[in-house]
């Protein structure tokens, strides 16, 4: 099974570095307010193919914004963002109009932005369509794949979370932690160059919360690229090549899981990880 996986993910992921990119994603001086409130005070964060990045940090901190912004489903206020050096947002110039791009140009970003995946807290699967279309939607109409391949790529992700044979079965019928192995599988379908993970255990019973994190361990363990906003410290400690603590909008610190969790620098990181540990 492990090799089948590690053949299944290098079918769907790009298993090598772009040759001359280090960084999958780079965010530079990230800026983002809500009106007045400012929510990312000026974030830097770049990431290398094959880092998994836990984000941790009180709630309010930011971590989901910061997703957000990486994905694109929240615009920044002022900074940059690349992923696989494609800058993903739309500048706007000094006065606020949004600068006019070409349609080549429009295109390359609009690649560069379905190789986001993202994993919600709340599965936010397409609930009148089965398994098997969510998984399918995206890579045959937007990325306008050969269906038949995609349909045969989704049945072996399906087989890789142990879900085999639920293709037809709608969300709702399905248990939280199933419905949850879905949204990463449908994440991988759209060939991913990193995934992120937005709390993606906060709203599982308790005795589902290992099945997923199972399944993002061994991602993490074949190479995928993710970043991971997570409250499970033992989950962070065990899989992450970085854990970044963010408090108040800011990047506190960051460094391996040993440096942040066992021995931080800053005070604040300290009583944070009083709170949770
Ligand atoms: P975390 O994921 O660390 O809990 P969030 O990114 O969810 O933090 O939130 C950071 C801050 O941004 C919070 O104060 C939150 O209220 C605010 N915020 C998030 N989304 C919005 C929004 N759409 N409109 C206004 N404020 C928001």
């Amino acid at each position: 099974p492990a090799a089948e996986a590690k053949r299944l993910l290098d079918e769907v992921v790009l298993s090598e570095a772009p040759p001359g990119r280090p960084h999958v994603v780079s965010a530079r001086g990230v800026v983002k307010q809500f009106g007045d409130h400012v929510v990312l005070n000026g974030v830097d964060l770049n990431v290398r193919h094959g880092e998994v990045v836990c984000v941790i940090g009180p709630s309010g901190s930011g971590k989901t914004t910061l997703l957000r912004c990486l994905n694109n489903l929240e615009p920044v206020t002022s900074g940059v963002i690349e992923v696989n050096g494609v800058e993903l947002g739309t500048r706007t110039d000094r006065s606020g109009a949004r600068t006019v791009i070409t349609s080549e140009r429009r295109r390359v970003r609009d690649r560069a932005r379905a190789r986001v995946g993202m994993v919600f807290q709340q599965f936010n699967l397409f609930e009148n369509l089965t398994v098997g279309k969510n998984l399918a939607a995206a890579p045959i109409r937007t990325q306008k794949r050969d269906p038949e391949e995609v349909r045969r790529v989704a049945g072996r992700l399906l087989s890789a979370v142990g879900l085999a044979g639920y293709g037809n079965a709608y969300p709702h019928q399905l248990s939280g932690g199933q419905q949850q192995r879905v949204a990463i599988c449908r994440a991988l379908a759209a060939q991913p160059s990193v995934l992120l993970f937005d709390e993606p255990t906060s709203a599982l019973d308790p005795e589902k919360v290992g099945e997923v994190l199972q399944i993002m361990q061994e991602l993490g363990e074949l190479g995928m690229t993710m970043i991971v906003s997570t409250h499970e410290m033992s989950f962070a400690r065990r899989c992450a090549t970085r854990v970044v603590f963010m408090d108040g909008g800011n990047i506190v610190e960051s460094g391996t899981p040993q440096q942040i969790l066992e021995n931080p620098r800053e005070p604040r990181t300290r009583q944070f990880l009083r709170t949770v540990l």
